[in-house]
């Protein structure tokens, strides 16, 4: 398999130091295990007396038994030595000890492969440990590294285990290597195999749409199930073009719940059923038949599994905060999510003159990025702007857009090209078998190694070349299946090629190489997973669907997902307060209209709001969202709130949708009883100072008089 760029650039190789088994690293310390488990404390304390560690990972020889542990967590995974099993003992919630332990007769382990001859790799295998290790990771996390040798011998194992500070995460990723003097088939490979004892309570699962228009069109819609014992249970496609985002939450009666997200770009089947007496999870790759060859390694796609007592904006709070913590690209700066620009207004008419103007008015309003989206190239696949459009050259547009104070952003659909373009012309066999018509071009196999490298090549080229900040990831499902015997992956293995080997390298690679901040696009929001959370600084949600599809957007993206990674395209429409603020919660905002064209009104009217996203923008990135009501609908108000529990200030967006009613009762979650806060409003002139108690059982009655209007609605500590 191909080398992935992307895992060694980011996190890079220390973390593969294996050491041999009975040491353990702690803090650039080796500390020697031996028959006696060190206790957390000790083991955690480097011996230069310095600060207390967040993370601990201990090695229990006498039971062959390994902690991970941070002061909300414990996971505990174990050697069984009397069935050779290797299982998660239990995950424990230590904030309200509640704990999922491993079901009677189980073997619950991490992943199952299956190889074209019917051999396996699963639980139903004993192992042999080989060697251990413990490594520190960026962001204070630490890693335990297992290596398992299976009775049969075919396949060599290592699973890594992660734990961060403070977040109730144990995330996982499995390596396998042939120990066959001959190539191996990987026919099936499900990913995330944890089970966990059902404890004889009922479960409900929950799960959110991503932008589906096939069969008929999705908006991130959220879908709850009660699973019944030896029922269907929730069966998710996901990944590029799949139906829903790669994240589920499953809850018993008594709010004990499990979260799970899948770092995976390609298709997968990710599932939750219950048995009687057990909770199973799957993640299973679809259509994979990956050729292994002798002593080559296979880096299966990671996975996490969190605990979480509450509903289910709880589980995606804590689902968000670990992304922050320990996925997710840094933020670029304070300011992000930016407002920004897209040529988009004007399709693919655009020219150096048109953008000119709108970049001027852009950046008066106080717009921080400026995105020329389709159309400034040749042609798809040429890229290189087009000198018609451009006859100044884009690296002058570029450079005016930075003299602005803005970034400079680019549409870049490398996953297509015209069927002129030179690229076509020179290499007809790049193309993929399926086509998926984006713009009347013709779709390449990213998964094909010299189209990617190509796409590389290309990318880096064109952001040093136009001094590019952002790209605009575009196209239509990125992971094309392409069944060509012509190319370097198996006909039958383009899932796996054109996400793993192809789309994951290309984005990695572009932004390892140049430091250019990637947004994700593919037609809208239809790639919604972790792997995704990990390379981009964003997604778009749904694709520029109008108010109330914006507001329907954010709203289901925001249990899976950070509110940064809901950004919206608010197309050229009429502008008011209901249009604003039906595009102001989540990422970044962005605006489509044709500036030149605003009346004096409508831009004194977008300055103010986009002032009013700048002072809101950080407390709804780092906030807790509550979903207040449910789904915004046509006929209905709809609010979502956001509390942010360090300054205790929350704020909550409230929108009439054409309802029969003008005053609507906001009831807030998540407050302190019994602080007094302050509440005003950015419309409406009063004032109170009311509990937390009373704000979120009576509420407070907030006034819509339009019958398309919306208020957001402050608290703050009240001082006096
Ligand atoms: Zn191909």
């Amino acid at each position: 398999m191909s080398p992935k760029i992307n895992e060694l650039s980011d996190e890079g190789l220390k973390r593969r130091r294996l050491l041999a088994a009975g040491s353990c690293y702690f803090g650039g310390k080796l500390i020697g295990w031996g028959g006696i488990s060190p206790s957390p404390a000790s083991a955690s304390s480097p011996p230069s007396g310095a600060r207390p560690e967040a993370v601990s990972i201990t090695h229990d020889a006498a039971f062959q038994s390994w902690t991970l542990r941070n002061d909300v967590f414990q996971a505990v995974l174990r050697l069984n030595r009397g069935t050779g099993a290797f299982q998660l003992d239990e995950i424990r919630n230590l904030t309200v000890n509640e704990v999922w332990r491993l079901p009677a007769n189980s073997r619950s382990f991490p992943i199952a492969v299956e190889l074209g001859d019917g051999r396996k790799l699963s639980a139903a295998n004993s192992f042999l440990v080989t060697g251990q290790a413990i490594s520190e990771l960026p962001r204070g996390g630490r890693a335990l590294t297992v290596e398992l040798a299976a009775d049969d011998g075919t396949l060599a194992l290592a699973v890594q285990f992660d734990i961060y500070p403070a977040q109730p995460v144990l995330r996982h990723q499995a390596t396998i290597t042939n120990r066959l003097a001959e190539t191996v088939q990987v026919r099936r490979a499900n990913f995330l195999a944890w089970e966990f004892a059902a404890e004889g309570a009922q479960h409900d699962a929950f799960a959110v749409h991503q932008w589906v228009l096939v069969p008929r069109e999705a908006n991130f819609d959220p879908q709850e199930v009660p699973l019944a014992p030896d029922g269907p249970g929730m069966v998710l496609s996901t990944g590029s073009g799949g139906a829903f985002c790669a994240w589920l939450a499953v809850c018993d009666r008594q709010q004990r719940g499990l979260f799970a997200g899948l770092e995976f770009n390609g298709r997968a089947d990710f599932s939750v059923q219950q048995a009687k007496d057990r909770v199973t999870f799957a993640a299973e790759v679809q259509t994979l038949n990956h050729p292994l060859k002798p002593g080559a390694s296979m880096e299966l796609p990671a996975a996490f599994v969190g605990v979480f007592h509450g509903d289910w904006d709880e589980a995606g709070y804590r689902t968000q905060r670990y992304v922050e913590a320990a996925v997710a690209p840094a933020l670029p700066d304070n300011q992000f999510p930016y407002v920004a620009w897209d040529s988009w207004g004007y399709l693919q008419d655009i020219d150096e003159v048109t953008l000119r103007e709108n970049a001027r008015i852009a950046a008066e309003l106080g717009m921080e990025l400026f995105i020329v989206d389709l159309g400034w190239a040749k042609r798809m696949g040429d890229w290189e702007a087009d000198p018609q459009k451009f006859p100044s050259g884009l690296r002058a547009l570029s450079d005016y857009v930075h003299e602005l104070g803005m970034k400079f952003g680019l549409h870049f659909a490398f996953s297509e090209a015209d069927p002129e373009s030179a690229v076509l012309t020179n290499r007809p066999d790049w193309t993929s078998s399926e086509t998926y018509n984006f713009h009347g071009g013709e779709s390449i196999c990213l998964g094909h190694q010299p189209v990617r490298d190509w796409i590389i090549e290309q990318g880096v080229d064109l952001v040093r070349r136009y001094r590019v900040d952002w790209l605009l990831q575009d196209g239509q499902t990125l992971v094309k299946e392409c069944r060509k015997t012509t190319h370097t992956h198996h006909p039958d293995d383009s899932n796996w090629a054109n996400s793993e080997e192809g789309l994951d390298v290309i984005v990695s690679e572009i932004r390892r190489r140049t430091g250019v901040l990637w947004e994700n696009c593919a037609n809208g929001g239809s790639m919604m997973t972790f792997k995704m959370a990990r390379n981009y600084v964003t997604s778009i949600t749904n694709d520029a669907s109008g108010s109330l599809g914006s507001r329907q957007g954010a709203y289901g993206a925001t249990f899976p997902f950070p509110p940064r990674f809901a950004d919206r395209y608010m197309p050229d429409d009429v502008l008011d307060l209901y249009t604003t603020r039906s595009f102001m919660f989540g990422g970044p905002w962005i605006f489509m209209n044709r500036l030149p064209e605003l009346t004096p009104e409508h831009r004194a009217l977008a300055a103010r709001e986009i002032a009013v996203y700048k002072a809101i923008r950080a407390g709804v990135r780092d906030g807790r969202v509550a979903h207040l009501t449910g789904r915004p609908a046509l006929g209905s108000v709809d609010a979502i709130q956001s509390y942010d529990a360090g300054s205790d200030t929350a704020l909550a967006i409230v929108t009439r949708d054409g309802s029969g009613a003008d005053r609507h009762t906001l009831r807030w979650r998540d407050l302190v009883a019994a602080q007094r806060y302050r509440v005003r409003f950015e419309t409406a002139p009063s004032r109170y100072v009311m509990t937390g108690e009373q704000l979120m059982t009576l509420g407070v009655d907030i006034h819509l008089p339009e019958e398309r209007s919306s208020e957001i609605v402050y608290l703050e500590p009240a001082t006096e």
